[in-house]
This record gives C-alpha cells, structure tokens and sequence, in this order.
C-alpha cells in the first residue's frame, strides 16, 4: 500500500469518527468563554512559546489530533483578543456571534463563488448583499459589487475601474494597449488619503509622484478652496473615515465639482462608509451617491469576520472590462458570475458571513450597533479628558478618539505602558505634528463599563510613569 492511499485511509477514519471537529469545535468555545476577560494582547511567555512552531518541515504525517491540539496550546494564548471588548488598535472590527457560526458552515462547504456553476449558493448570496448594500448606502441602482478580502483591494478595484473608463473615453483601451504612451491621467487626494490608496496608485502605474496633493483642515479633511481644476483626466478620492480622526470629506460638494468637470470620483470608506447606516450619523456620508466607486469593509464596522471588503461601482462594464478574464473552459451564466467583479478567479465564498451578518442584525440592529460604536467613542473622549493630564485631539464625530499626553516622550511611553497592563490595546499614531495614542471602538461588545476599564488602565499607566 503506498503512503497516499495510508493518508487517505487516515482522512476517512477522521471523517467518519468527526472526533476532530468535535475537538475543534470545543476549543472554539474554550475560547469564546475566555476571550472577554482575559489579557487582551498575548503575554511575554506565550509570545516565547510561539517559537515552539519553528521546526523544519515535517518529513511525515501526524495525528490530526496532535495537530490540532498543539495549535491550540501554542496558538491560542498568542492571539491578539480583537474578538474581545477592549481592542481599540487599528481599526479592527469585532465578529458577530452569528458570523463566527456562519463561518464554521461555509468552511465545511468550502464554497468557490467565481462562476454560478461552481456554486450557485454563493452566486445568489452575492446577488442579495450587493442589492441590500446598495439600499443601505442609498448607491444608484447601477451599482455592482465585488466581494473582495477586504478595503486594500477594494481600492485596488476601483481605482483600476476608474483608470479603465477614463481612458477608454479617451479612445485608449487600457488592457490592450497598457500604460506606456496613454493619454496622462490625474490623481488628486488629500494628503490624509490612506496607505492602501497610495498602494494601488503604485500598483496600477500611475506614481505616487504624480499625485495632485490637496491640503486638508484640522481634522484631516479634504480643503476644498484648494481644490486645482478638474477635468475629463481626473480620478479624485476621498475618504469616508480619516483612520486616523475618523472625519469625512464633504461628499456632495466635491462630487457635483467632479461630476461637472467629467471626473471620476472613488470614496474610500473602509469602515466610514457604515456611518451611512446610521440614522444619527448619516450627515457624515452626504453625497456620497455622486461618487463613482466605493470601497467598505465587512470586517470592521459592521463586524463580519476578516476578510471581508467590497467594491462598489457605478459603472459596471468599467469594472467587469477592468478586472477581466477569459479561458476557454471558462461557464459563464445569465447570473452572478463573481468573477468579473474582483481580481481572483478563485476565492473563498466570504459573502456567507456577511450575508449572515446582514440578515441578523437588519437595518434596526445596524443602526444600533454603530452608533453604540460613536457612543462609546464619545464616553472615552469625556472620561479620558476628565483625567489630568490627557487632553483629546480631534473632534469624534464617529469612532475615533486621538489621546495625547504633554509631550510626545510621555505620549509614547504611556501608551507602551498601557499596552504592557494588558487590559485594553491601542497603538500610536502622529496627528498634526504630534505623537498620539488611536483608540478605534469598533466592536459590538464594547460596553460603557469596558471604556471606564480602559480609561482607568490608561490613568493608572499615566501615573506609573509621571
Ligand atoms: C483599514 C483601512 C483601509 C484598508 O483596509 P483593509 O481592509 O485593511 O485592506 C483603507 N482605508 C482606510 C481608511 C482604512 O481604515
């Protein structure tokens, strides 16, 4: 008998015997009943342990239950409790009980959604989210949706969307022809654009040298009596949410300049855009219907597991001829075919969480979950700044708080002290000149007591220090 057909032998037994998805399942639950309360960033000895998985690359198979079992007791303690109540790093989304539980199905149906053919209960879901996102966000109703890994290539997506329509209104087929001798095209941002933008504007050729900065206010927002001349060459993006400050550009001004002048307008709205969603917050997002594409995140605001981003665009032939692929053994149908609205062909069928996500919470429970999120923003604004020797920085208009201390060797050392408690997490940042300390509430469990907690940890670490 060869060594494979041992394997399979093997892959049937724990088939049949599940023995390993009951474990797997018990340790997911091991660790839903602790991650609330316990340290919220790994500590030194289980940061150690994480080198026990440096071995060379085993010459033969295991158990898959000693699989299993070491990556959970090495694993698990090193993990970094952004599922948890007090992660303020980043901007990192919690994950919604019933999302988690979705996930574990559709990692058992390991569904690929490039094509209807290949699964049709993928197809469909895309279908639905993409009709219920454009209703939340008020987006035309030729809106289409690419369901991606997350904000990073949903920028991409739009971006390279945009390059595609410019251009072939100017008779140059970008996927034919390329980039070396095309008509010139302009990006024009603010200079508080994110990283990832900066990113795709490498990637699709354009230069981050020949980007048109555009000066921002105070809390990061786009100036607009800085605006240069827009024309038919133009891509301008925006932002909904600086990651920073969280403050957002003035959509509906910008967008009917752009519109006027031809150009095409792209909205990064990583976790902003879902300020839209929010009865008391909608102000934020106005006029963001006058952009041409947009890009969100499942994974942070709305608090679907990672990995999970989507484009939105307007304009669909732009962004299907944009991300384009054909192969003779290729089965498109009069349906979804969820490959010609992102960059892979393959993927994983990521629309089951945040389809489940959707469902659950409904337009009520989006709502009300979000503006929870600014509301807790808000109570650590006013604690933080209750506390001697703390003051906040930007406005919080959403979920973002900026905290500084007297001085930026204090600022950092403070936060590194906070980071050391373990008690809540948030990293630094610099703002107008000056060090900071970011917190990003962007979690559903996050309640008011968890933000007295946090405050507290940050006083606490304060006095240590001073
Ligand atoms: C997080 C973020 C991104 C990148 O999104 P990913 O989902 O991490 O790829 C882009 N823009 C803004 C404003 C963000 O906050």
């Amino acid at each position: 008998m060869s060594s494979t057909s041992l394997v399979q032998n093997q892959m049937y037994k724990e088939v049949d015997e599940k023995i390993i998805f009951e474990k797997a399942s018990q340790f997911a639950k091991e660790y839903l009943e602790s991650v609330f309360e316990r340290n919220v960033y790994p500590t030194e000895e289980a940061l150690f342990d994480l080198g026990k998985f440096d071995e060379s690359m085993p010459q033969n198979s295991s158990k898959a239950n000693d699989v299993l079992d070491f990556l959970n007791q090495i694993g698990s303690p090193a993990t970094v409790a952004t599922t948890g109540a007090r992660y303020f790093g980043f901007v990192s989304g919690g994950a919604i009980p019933v999302s988690l539980a979705a996930k574990v199905i559709s990692t058992f149906w390991d569904q690929a959604p490039a094509m209807h053919v290949l699964s049709p209960i993928g197809s469909v879901l895309e279908t639905v989210v993409e009709k219920w996102l454009k209703e939340i966000f008020n987006l035309p109703a030729s809106t289409v949706a690419g369901f991606v890994s997350g904000t990073s290539t949903a920028n991409f997506c739009g971006l390279a969307a945009a390059r595609f329509r410019l251009l072939s209104n100017l008779n140059w087929n970008i996927n034919d022809k390329g980039l070396f001798n095309a008509p010139q095209l302009r990006i024009v941002t603010g200079k508080h654009a994110h990283s990832t933008i900066l990113k795709a504007i490498g990637l699709l050729g354009f230069g981050k040298e020949n980007i048109e900065w555009v000066d921002v206010d105070a809390q990061g927002k786009l100036e607009l009596n800085n605006l240069p001349q827009l024309d038919d060459r133009t891509i301008l993006i925006l932002q909904a949410g600086n990651v920073n400050s969280g403050s957002f550009d003035n959509f509906s001004e910008l967008c009917t300049i752009a519109k006027k002048a031809g150009s095409w307008v792209h909205i990064d709205g990583a976790f902003g855009l879902w300020a839209g969603a929010v009865d008391k917050l909608k102000h934020l997002t106005k006029g963001i219907e006058g952009a041409n594409s947009w890009a969100v995140d499942g994974h942070k605001t709305l608090n679907t597991p990672y990995d999970c981003g989507i484009v939105l665009c307007k304009d669909e032939d732009a962004i299907k001829s944009a991300l384009h692929m054909a192969g003779s053994y290729i089965v498109t149908s009069d349906k979804r075919d969820g490959m010609f609205y992102t960059p892979e062909m393959s993927r994983r069928a990521r629309v089951i969480e945040l389809w489940a996500t959707m469902k659950y919470l409904g337009k009520k429970g989006i709502d009300e979950m979000i503006l929870e999120m600014h509301k807790r923003a808000v109570q650590f604004s006013t604690e933080i700044m209750e506390v001697e020797g703390f003051s906040v920085l930007n406005d919080v208009v959403f979920n973002q708080v900026l905290v500084s201390c007297a001085d930026d060797d204090l600022t950092d050392k403070v936060m590194k002290r906070v980071q050391e408690l373990r008690e809540c997490w948030a990293g630094g940042s610099v703002w107008n000149g000056k060090k900071v300390i970011r917190i990003s509430v962007c979690s559903w469990a996050t309640t008011a007591s968890d933000i007295t907690r946090s405050v507290n940890s940050f006083k606490h670490a304060l006095n240590e220090i001073s």
